[in-house]
Parts: C-alpha cells; structure tokens; sequence
C-alpha cells in the first residue's frame, strides 16, 4: 500500500477523500502519524497555504501528502476575505462575526459576485501537483438556512435559488468548490 497523508485534523475532509479514493493508497491523517504540530499558515494564496502543509509533512515525516486550503474571495471587496476567511473578524473560526463582517461591507452595494475556492498541493513520488475548484455564486443580503458552516448561509451558488447551508449536505458534496478539486486529485491518483 502506498501511504498518502491528508495534512488535516478535519474528520469530515478526511471522510470524504476516503470514501472517494480507491486502490493501493492508504490514508492517513496527521493524527494517524503522531503529527499534532500547530502548522501555521503564512501565505497570501491558497496555493502557498497548501503548499505549506505538504510540504511540512513531507519534509518531517518523508511521507507522500496532500494539503488543502479553501475561502471566499468577493469582487466588491477585493477578493477579501480569501485566505483570511476563516478569521476575517479576527477571532479564529468565528463565523457569525466574519458573516456580520462580510455584509456590513457590502452594505449598498449592488455587485454582490463571489466565488468559493479551494486548491489542493499533493506532493507525489517526491513531486508537487496542484489541483483546484471553484464555485461561482453571489452573496445574499441576509442569512438563509442553518445546514453546513462557515459563510454557507449567505452563499449562493449560481443556477440555485438557496444558499449553501438551505441544501443537503450530498448535493453541496457534489457541486462544492473543495469536491471540484478532490474528483481532480482523485482523478490524478487513480491513473
Ligand atoms: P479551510 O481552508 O477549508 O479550512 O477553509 C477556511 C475557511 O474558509 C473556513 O473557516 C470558512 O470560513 C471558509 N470556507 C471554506 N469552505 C467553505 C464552505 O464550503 N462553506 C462555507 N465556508 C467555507
């Protein structure tokens, strides 16, 4: 079996890449491999965040691995929050401040385009894949549903008329930003 690290504590992440990964690959999640270090993520893309994780990984512990990092870019405010989106008001995974902090700055405005994205770096037989998704959608005015988390319930991706918390969570799973980018990885290790 070849072992391949999901550089997460997340159970619900790693329940998902398992159910999807088939054949002779092993995963493993940085409790699995006695890692409980506090990997700070530094980067002003996603792209270096995730790279960061792997790359951690790969160095101390000299397994294959795969990290991710996912957020919310808003045209009308720069494409913030982006990397910050999980601590956009400043406490760390406080969702109902960073949902306030979102609307009280597009308060009036009418460009209300955003997009969830999320890019995944695997480091594979010593070498370093990207894989990405993104979900397009526009920012309600006002909360609207109580399902899944972070800034779900005021997204809506286009082509609905519900916000990613009023849906379930199978149908989120198959049209989300992060699944985009897992059927890619998938894909890849599949070949
Ligand atoms: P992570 O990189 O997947 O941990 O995501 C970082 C932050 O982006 C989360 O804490 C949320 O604030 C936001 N985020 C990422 N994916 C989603 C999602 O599917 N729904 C809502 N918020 C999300």
């Amino acid at each position: 079996m070849h072992k391949l690290v999901f550089a997460t504590n997340n159970a619900h992440k790693l329940e998902e890449v398992a159910a999807k990964i088939k054949g002779q690959i092993q995963l493993l999640s940085l409790d699995d491999i006695g890692c409980f270090d506090d990997i700070a993520e530094t980067g002003v893309t996603f792209r270096e965040n995730a790279s960061i994780k792997s790359h951690y990984i790969h160095d101390k512990f000299k397994l294959d691995c795969f990290g991710d990092d996912s957020g919310l870019e808003i045209d009308a405010l720069n494409s913030e929050p982006g990397v910050y989106s999980a601590r956009y008001a400043g406490e760390h995974g406080n969702h109902e401040a960073n949902i306030n902090k979102v609307l009280a700055g597009l308060k009036n405005e009418t460009n209300r385009k955003a997009r969830f994205r999320t890019v995944i770096s695997l480091i594979w037989n010593g070498e370093e894949h990207f894989f990405d998704g993104t979900v397009e959608g526009t920012i309600r005015h006002e909360r609207s549903g109580s399902k899944g988390f972070g800034y779900d319930p005021i997204f809506q991706p286009d082509g609905y008329n519900i916000t990613f918390a009023e849906m379930s969570l199978d149908e989120k799973n198959r049209i989300s930003h992060r699944a985009i980018a897992v059927e890619k990885l998938v894909a890849f290790l599949s070949k």
